[in-house]
């Protein structure tokens, strides 16, 4: 399967050279929505692909100008796709922590300096009993983590720019996603999930 620029048609011809091949490595994620709309999760392109192919989920949002192609498949390039079967899903009271959530729920920026954060700083040191928690860990840029070491911000004299919080598991799997998909996602999604 290959993804190829706009105009697609149906070609007996395999595409050759003058198709421009699109990096499918950065379109990885696809957003899957409940058939009532709500989101529910993030997949693989491949594994949207074959939702949407097996007629168990319809394309709700295609990435701007770009088709997929195989054999007998010209399918738009999803970016949303929405169950076909309402699925019900058991309440889910918070999201798992994660380091990855951490950094994305502060959108990489340290919560001491606010230069890009590459790692996650526990506010109370674990060495200190602090927990593996939305509310007791924010992003770090590393000279801070280490600057800070093992000591709370108020020992270190590093007051927190923002205070941690605990995102909704439907935020944080939309900040899960990469920003750039994030931000081609419809507007009444994203609209919904800050509500
Ligand atoms: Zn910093």
């Amino acid at each position: 399967m290959s993804i190829v620029t706009r105009p697609a048609r149906v070609d007996p011809q395999p595409a050759r050279g003058r198709a421009r091949q699109t990096e499918v490595g950065d379109m990885r994620d696809t957003l899957v929505l409940n058939a009532s709309f709500e989101p529910l999760s993030t997949v693989s392109l491949h594994r949207a692909v074959i939702l949407v192919l097996q007629d168990k989920a319809v394309v709700e949002q295609a990435h701007p100008g770009l088709r997929m192609r195989a054999a007998a498949v010209d399918l738009p390039v999803p970016q949303v796709i929405r169950l076909c079967r309402y699925v019900r899903v058991p309440f889910r009271r918070q999201a798992p922590w994660s380091r990855r959530g951490v950094l994305a729920r502060d959108q990489h920026r340290c919560a001491y300096c606010g230069r890009r954060a590459t790692t996650v700083d526990h506010v109370v040191p674990r060495s200190h009993g602090g927990a593996d928690s939305w509310l007791n860990t924010v992003a770090s840029c590393a000279e801070d983590n280490h600057r800070k070491a093992d000591r709370t911000p108020e020992q270190a004299g590093m007051p927190l720019l923002r205070q941690p919080f605990v995102p909704s598991p439907t935020d944080a799997m939309l900040l899960g996603m990469r920003a750039g998909e994030r931000s081609a996602l419809p507007e009444w999604l994203v609209a919904r999930s800050a509500a």
